[in-house]
């Protein structure tokens, strides 16, 4: 789908394809494998994924992994898997820049060769010292005038592992008077002895982000890169250093905004802290915005892609509401979601004219007849939610009350007659009878029902976990806080461990969505849901009820 914001990337593309400057699209979504996916990510999956698509190209999945201590197997793992869940599949294998780091080495001596790079032996304070500020010019590395043998000799032995961390680096010579801080002689290998998930102990030295990602995507032959806004004064070196080696393929860095959404962080340092503090459940936990939280939240594929493609892609940051994409999500169940009745509060009713069980045939879904039909068991004795019963209650209670008619969903129109109280006053029983010939039928005395009412028979009943979710944060803008701890919601978890479903409800499979009528839309969990112990998580509710 096209918006007007999202026109921008493909103008460009557009015009480059015009212009004979490319003559196809490839571009690719390069996460770092240091935490899971999140809503941010979608973002740029949809949109690299998305030109590809539109252009008829191909987009690569390229993991970025030159941090090795703070990367994993996991992680790999996890986003190949949540790429394939959002419904998108990349081209060709998996790419790797640690793939490339022979070539990457290969190149950094072409600019050694050069006179284009050298061995600087400041340490990082002394370093921030010679780099100077925004408005004053840096400093020359007292290092600057190492010969090309020189540096030659020393890089290799970088490489030969004969340095210790942080010893010395390989810096560009670029321009230490540069008005962009990104030029005054950036860093392209740090030495650092780290074992590495892909390449092992085969290198102690390792590119900076800088260094390998341009030459990446040229190695890739990717035509656009697309980014977002943090790099755009980053793209002159990566414009530099595609210019000063002899690389196979001229890419194109483009940069959009980040997505941030509101009541979310979208930083993996920030989430992982959640994790690692204990604050969630994991990674994966119903309230994180990740890709793997939002699956288990029992979010639809299609409405976080739906909602990404909304939000359109813009040069300026700003914060996108959280309800836009809940009011995706309830858009796409609310289609697709089958019904079924689950009672959250269980109050007993007991129809006194009523002594023998039956079966009732009802539609999974209002509109939608492809859904078909259940059986679900009708009996003397239901459960409803002691929110719908009131022993007294003015006009605008349109639920059951003594001496008033209420249609039990999909069933009959009861009346209510009397009730048990216990010792506190709270109502334990509800006799009711069950008014004649009103399946699918009003009354015949015309005297209507006042509203309709969810139930469960109790005959037919079984209980399950309901996890009910709420917003992870108080403030609207986490990110900002200085202390990310301090603004969790803590109450963004409540349990409630005896609702009562209706059996059909026990043979739901993991992941799937189900309209709890008058509820919500309740997912059954993909950990813990079983057969004999139903657990249900709260995707989200029928109305918007965080008000803006
Ligand atoms: P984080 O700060 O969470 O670690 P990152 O940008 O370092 O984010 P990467 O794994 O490097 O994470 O991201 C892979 C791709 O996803 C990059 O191209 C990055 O620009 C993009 N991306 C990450 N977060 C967002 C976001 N909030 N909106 C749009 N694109 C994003
Ligand atoms: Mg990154
Ligand atoms: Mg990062």
């Amino acid at each position: 789908m096209d918006t007007p914001r999202s026109n921008f990337l493909k103008t460009q593309i557009q015009a480059d394809l015009d212009a004979g400057r490319s003559d196809c699209v490839v571009t690719r979504f390069p996460p770092e494998p240091n935490g899971f996916l999140h809503i941010g990510h979608a973002k740029s999956i949809s949109v690299n994924f998305g030109l590809a698509a539109e252009f008829g190209g191909q987009c690569h999945l390229r993991f970025d992994d030159t941090n090795p201590e703070k990367e994993n197997q996991i992680f790999i793992d996890a986003i190949q898997e949540d790429l394939r869940w959002l419904g998108y599949e990349w081209h060709g294998e998996v790419r790797f820049a640690s793939s490339y780091f022979e070539q990457l080495y290969q190149w950094a001596l072409v600019l050694i060769d050069a006179g284009n790079a050298y061995v600087c032996d400041l340490d990082a304070e002394e370093a921030r010292a010679y780099r100077g500020t925004l408005t004053e010019p840096g400093k020359d590395s007292p290092y600057r005038g190492r010969t090309t043998a020189e540096n030659r000799d020393l890089f290799q032995r970088m490489r030969a592992g004969e340095f210790a961390d942080g010893a010395c680096v390989l810096r560009a010579k670029i321009d230490m008077a540069s008005p962009n801080i990104n030029l005054r002689d950036p860093i392209l290998y740090r030495v650092r002895h780290a074992t590495h998930h892909q390449t092992g102990d085969d290198w102690p030295i390792y590119p900076t982000y800088d260094f390998a990602h341009g030459q990446e995507d040229a190695i890739e032959g990717i035509t656009h890169s697309i980014c977002t806004l943090e790099f755009e004064d980053h793209r002159p070196l990566y414009d530099w250093l595609i210019e000063h080696l002899p690389v196979p393929h001229r890419p194109r860095q483009i940069e959009f905004a980040r997505l941030n959404t509101s009541y979310t962080v979208t930083s993996k340092r920030k989430l992982k802290l959640l994790v690692d503090s204990g604050t969630v459940d994991g990674w994966d936990d119903p309230r994180m915005p990740t890709v793997a939280g939002m699956r288990r939240r029992g979010y639809p594929p299609a409405a976080i892609r739906h909602f990404c493609e909304e939000v359109g892609t813009s040069r300026s940051d700003g914060m996108v509401d959280m309800a836009m994409l809940e009011h995706a999500v309830r858009g796409h169940l609310n289609e697709t979601a089958p019904r079924a009745f689950c009672v959250l509060r269980p109050l007993k009713v007991v129809l006194t004219n009523v002594d023998e069980t039956s079966v009732l045939r009802i539609a999974n879904h209002p509109s939608d007849e492809s859904l078909g039909h259940r059986e679900v068991p009708f009996g003397p004795e239901l459960w409803i939610d002691s929110d719908d019963f009131r022993e007294s209650a003015n006009k605008k209670y349109k639920r059951l009350v003594i001496g008033k008619r209420v249609r039990l969903r999909g069933a009959y129109v009861i009346e209510a007659d009397r009730c048990d109280t216990d010792k506190a006053g709270t109502v334990t029983t509800v006799y009711c009878r069950v008014i004649e010939n009103t399946l699918g039928e009003d009354p015949g005395d015309g005297v209507k029902p006042k509203g309709v009412i969810h139930w469960v028979a109790s005959h037919g009943a079984a209980t399950a976990e309901l996890r009910l979710y709420d917003r992870l944060f108080n403030d609207a803008n986490p990110g900002r806080a200085e202390e990310l701890l301090s603004v969790v919601n803590t109450d963004s978890l409540a349990t409630i461990v005896d609702a009562v479903i209706e059996e059909s409800l026990t043979n739901a499979e993991p992941e799937q969505v189900f309209q709890f009528e008058r509820e919500g839309y309740f997912v059954a969990d993909r950990h813990a849901h079983s057969n004999a112990t139903p657990v249900f998580n709260l995707t989200i509710g029928l109305r918007d009820t965080w008000g803006g």
